[in-house]
């Protein structure tokens, strides 16, 4: 079967690797744009089984930087257009989306896969958030200026789908902003382990289906018919770690992680669950150390963990 990336290559056998702790399945890649994946793509039900049990809890730890991120971005967004509308995909509780609301002159709007969050965080920040899949959501066609979408491209079981659901939610000359980690890197221990021993390993985050390229990122995109603005690198002590080159930094991957349990926070109370918010941190210092950790986040290399791309739904005219 042709890539499901770039429609060009036969993607062959790769490694073994674990989807969740105890479920093992094969990972293919593409000869052609180097994308690596499993194959088949895991069923929903599995999909559903990576999850860890902090995932709703974490959210609410980690509120203030989730607002100054947002407030951070408003910053900009305001210095590229005044106003516009804003998607964040996988938004959580929304608490980057009130970031953005409050510091900006910009409307906002989330997609959230956890029901359960998407509630919590419509009272929690008062701003609205479709539960499900940018997919199915019931956001205009051509009516946003911004799409953040973070740490979630990796997790679609039909990452050109999610990205047609964003162009076609784009307005022309709007924009899109990727963040997803680099798919070599990322799997870099799970191969190298394999190859060593030959037993499959849990990914570094659990739920990462897709491993993308750089080059097979720029194919992806530019199948979608987005444009590419800028595409950087950042993450660079992550991507010494993964390839092995900090002592102890495969120990995680040696051993067996323990088996994940059910998320106890969808049954707690949004009152108990606030209590998890600490006090704010100081702003200006969270913006120097983010004007500075920006710096770090370069166009001419691949070695670093993560991916952060900007790119744009052209104009009719163009
Ligand atoms: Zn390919």
């Amino acid at each position: 079967m042709a890539c499901l990336i770039c429609g060009n290559g036969t993607p062959a056998f790769l490694c073994e690797a674990q989807l969740y702790p105890g479920k093992t399945m094969n990972l293919v890649q593409c000869p052609s744009c180097q994308a690596a994946y499993y194959d088949p793509i895991p069923a929903w039900e599995e999909i559903a089984q990576c999850y860890p049990h902090a995932y709703f809890c974490d959210f609410f730890s980690q509120y203030w930087k989730d607002i100054y991120k947002g407030r951070f971005l408003a910053e900009s967004l305001t210095a590229w257009k005044p106003t516009g509308r804003f998607l964040d995909v996988g938004c959580a509780l929304g608490s980057l989306l009130k970031g953005v609301l409050d510091y900006s002159d910009w409307s906002v709007v989330g997609v959230e896969f956890s029901a359960p969050a998407a509630r919590a965080g419509s009272e929690l920040n008062g701003v609205e958030i479709h539960a499900g899949s940018l997919g199915k959501c019931p956001v205009q066609p051509e009516s946003l200026d911004y799409i953040h979408m973070n740490n979630v491209l990796e997790h679609e079981a039909d990452p050109a789908g999610a990205l047609e659901a964003a162009f076609t939610r784009l307005k022309p000359g709007g924009r899109l902003h990727l963040t997803i980690p680099n798919g070599p890197v990322d799997l870099y221990p799970t191969r190298a382990l394999f190859a060593k021993d030959g037993k499959p390993r849990v990914t570094r985050h659990g739920g990462h289906l897709f491993f993308l390229s750089r080059r097979s990122l720029e194919k992806l995109l530019r199948r979608v018919g987005l444009r590419i603005l800028s595409f950087r690198n950042f993450h660079f002590q992550s991507g010494l770690k993964a390839r092995g080159l900090k002592p102890g930094a495969w120990k995680l991957f040696e051993s067996d992680l323990p088996v994940i349990q059910a998320d106890r926070s969808e049954s707690m109370a949004l009152e108990e669950l606030k209590k998890r918010i600490g006090e704010p941190p100081n702003w200006s210092l969270y913006r120097l150390k983010s004007l500075y950790r920006r710096l770090w986040r370069l166009s001419g290399t691949d070695f670093g963990y993560d991916f952060e791309l900007i790119a744009e739904k052209p104009s009719r005219a163009g």
